[in-house]
């Protein structure tokens, strides 16, 4: 068998294997500056918030539509709920589609909520009840919360069954599932449902992951 040559052109000396590492580091942190909180938080255009993963106090998502002025197949807590036009589009055909299978009575309680605004809910919880500001999915635009008029649990109405089966077909999941709290760091919230678009939520939903393990994270 021959032996390989060596080639001298891949040769490094360490004089300038240094340079290049700096350069390196240079052109990624350049990079990591430039893409800002795209580089650091999205996962394959996935945005992943939670205790390890931060968004910055003046991260804003594009286009936060007012949900009370638009045309909604639900009912809400406050004429002030936002999220992204994505994010609405998307929960608007959810709940017609829900309407149109005589689920009705979807009440959306909760939208976008800015750094600013998640400052003070932590301030008055109780400690381990509401997320640290940044650590809120709530301010990525792409998440709601969603009840009925029950005085069980939302977990124990058909609307709620509903929506476990029929919520990845128009892109959204249920973030924070019942036994998962060790790797979302968050107990179950029946009530919490965040947009990832179709085809990452139909995977979720066939697999039981949790957006950190569909992520790998
Ligand atoms: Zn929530």
């Amino acid at each position: 068998m021959a032996k390989k040559k060596k080639r001298p052109g891949l040769y490094l000396s360490p004089v300038m294997a240094a340079v290049l590492a700096v350069a390196l580091v240079g052109v990624s942190f350049g990079a990591g500056w430039f893409f800002g909180v795209r580089s650091t938080q999205f996962h394959g255009n996935i945005l992943l918030v939670n205790d390890s993963h931060r968004l910055s106090a003046d991260y804003v998502p594009d286009e936060l539509v007012n949900l009370y002025t638009q045309r909604h197949s639900f009912r809400m807590a406050s004429s002030e709920i936002y999220l992204t036009r994505q994010t609405y589009e998307a929960m608007e055909k959810m709940f017609h589609a829900a309407e149109e299978a005589n689920m009705n009575g979807y009440i959306v309680t909760s939208g976008y909520r800015s750094y600013q605004r998640q400052q003070e809910v932590y301030a008055e919880s109780e400690p381990g009840k509401a997320q640290q500001p940044g650590a809120s999915e709530h301010q990525t635009g792409l998440a709601f919360d969603v009840t009925v008029e029950t005085n069980d649990g939302f977990e124990s109405t058909p609307q709620y069954g509903w929506l476990m089966a029929h919520a990845h077909e128009y892109g959204f999941i249920q973030r924070y599932p019942a036994n998962k709290a060790d790797v979302t760091g968050i107990s179950y919230e029946p009530w919490h449902y965040r947009y990832v678009g179709v085809d990452a939520a139909t995977r979720m939903h066939n697999s039981g992951q949790t957006l950190e393990e569909f992520l790998g994270q």
